[in-house]
């Protein structure tokens, strides 16, 4: 389950949000000031952090700020009145990933929080290793045993997309959807052909990637 933290002190917005944000799945810690907000990212972990930058207690770019500064890559997304053009610039520049000028509509950042997400999660692994496959996600060089293969980027995303879910059934639209363009073909049928090319490449690597009827496809080990 993704864990959200909100940071926002206006309480009917930090409500709304909260119970929006837990209907659609995510599980919500809720904070009204920037001294908890701090306390809480001490101790735990979320995949996404939405910070209003105007708090009591403590401003949120020093929470932004002491963050970047621990090292911490979770992803920052900035709600805040302020919609001044350098407000924006300085939040961006303090590490934010991304920024929402209130008043906004929650399906929007519904849609920033799915961006960053697939963003980090593309980023943050570089090394994917499923049975005797390694793959390095920004080359896109594949190594089977001690053959290495290049792969094109399409090809990358298809096999990343399966091995960092693998075991589990990964669905054509999940698939499209890490790819920003697929040309002029139906998706769906582009996605068909890449897998189809991949699954050429990992001929004699004890890996096959499954056909779901219906629902997509599989990577799991060969017998
Ligand atoms: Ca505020």
């Amino acid at each position: 389950m993704t864990r959200v933290l909100l940071a926002e002190d206006d309480s009917y917005l930090c409500n709304g949000l909260e119970m929006a944000l837990k209907r659609k799945g995510y599980a919500v810690d809720a904070v009204s000031t920037g001294t908890e907000a701090q306390a809480i990212l001490l101790t735990q972990n979320f995949d996404v952090l939405l910070l209003d930058l105007g708090l009591p207690g403590l401003d949120g770019t020093e929470i932004l700020t002491d963050l970047r500064k621990k090292g911490s890559e979770t992803p920052v997304i900035v709600i805040t009145a302020r919609d001044a053009l350098e407000d924006k610039i300085n939040g961006l520049d303090l590490g934010a990933n991304d920024y929402l000028v209130k008043p906004f509509h929650f399906l929007e950042l519904e849609a920033r929080i799915r961006a960053v997400l697939r963003k980090t999660n593309w980023s943050n692994q570089v090394e994917l290793e499923f049975g005797s496959l390694k793959l390095n996600t920004n080359s896109g060089v594949l190594t089977i045993g001690d053959r290495e293969l290049d792969l094109t980027p399409k090809e990358a995303i298809v096999l990343k997309t399966l091995m960092s879910r693998a075991g589990r059934v990964v669905s054509k639209r999940q698939i499209m959807d890490q790819v920003p363009d697929w040309g002029d073909e139906s998706s769906e049928n582009a996605v068909e052909i890449v897998v189809h090319r991949v699954r050429k490449k990992l001929e004699n690597a004890n890996v096959a990637i499954n056909t779901v009827r219906g629902f997509g496809y599989i990577i799991e080990q060969a017998n």
